[in-house]
């Protein structure tokens, strides 16, 4: 889902309780956030002018530290040691979610950076998630480098919202990997031949780069080739453009993949497969 659709989704009430925005960089995730929030929490009459950005609400639902403003129903939780989020300052932001919002219609939980919450912390969120509404709406903000990123019990319970590639991309080295892997994804749509899925995934190894396994470049060109590859004519059916959709966010998570041990040439073949042939 995009942005502007979840939005939307939050001026009409139907916001899932949880979603993960990931893509982008923390900076436009944490905006996302904010935005987010004062949506859900805006009092302005007509719910189509929110965030109004001049009510109570709006004006102090600010990211932690950045300025001046304080909404007691607006909570961030950032990581709190060197590489995770801790079990314990996870459980002490539930404890909040469990009691009634104090001025606004409901309450809004970040989670500055989801990727480091431990499987410990993870597992009490999922918990929390799977408890039956209190009171009040209360939803929470997984912000992520990648929804690929989080556990997958986390991920089938939230809607996740991507926000588009980390890195800027060179448009000239996007378009022949577009070309060359739209033409191998519609010869494989033509004639289900396992070889065009390789080729496929060799198009998108052309993005180069992959030496570094901490490089989110080559993942972010590889991404964008397979979006461009749907402006390519002849224009991919519906069923294509949603796999080649899905494919495109989880080529974004194929640092913390590579920093598993896998090579950037499996991860390509394996997630092309998946994606195209699934
Ligand atoms: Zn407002």
């Amino acid at each position: 889902m995009s942005l502007a659709a979840a939005l939307a989704a939050a001026r009409r009430g139907r916001l899932y309780p949880a979603v993960i925005l990931h893509g982008r960089d923390a900076a436009a995730r944490q905006q996302a956030a904010l935005d987010l929030a004062r949506t859900l929490l805006c009092e302005a009459p007509s719910a189509e002018a929110r965030p109004c950005g001049v009510c109570r609400h709006c004006r102090r639902i600010v990211w932690p530290g950045s300025g001046a403003g304080f909404h007691p129903d607006f909570l961030v939780l950032e990581r709190d040691l060197k590489t995770s989020t801790s079990v314990e300052a996870t459980r002490e932001l539930l404890r909040t979610a469990q009691v009634s919002p104090f001025e606004a219609r409901g309450q809004v939980f970040v989670i500055a950076s989801a990727e480091t919450l431990s499987g410990e912390a993870a597992n009490a969120l999922l918990k929390n998630l799977e408890e039956p509404h209190v009171s009040a709406p209360r939803h929470f903000l997984l912000l992520a480098p990648a929804s690929m990123d989080l556990l997958p019990t986390l991920r089938s319970r939230s809607l996740a919202v991507f926000l588009g590639p980390a890195e800027a991309v060179d448009p000239a080295a996007v378009e022949p990997l577009a070309r060359a892997f739209a033409n191998a994804a519609g010869r494989y749509a033509a004639s289900g031949a396992a070889i065009y899925l390789l080729t496929a995934a060799e198009a998108l190894t052309a993005a180069g780069g992959w030496e570094d396994p901490r490089a989110g470049r080559p993942w972010s060109t590889a991404a964008a080739a397979v979006l461009r590859s749907l402006d390519v004519e002849p224009a991919a059916p519906p069923g294509v453009r949603r796999a080649c959709l899905a494919l495109a966010e989880a080529l974004l998570g194929g640092p913390a993949m590579r920093l598993r041990g896998v090579t950037a040439e499996r991860i390509l073949e394996g997630l092309v497969a998946r994606h195209l042939a699934g």
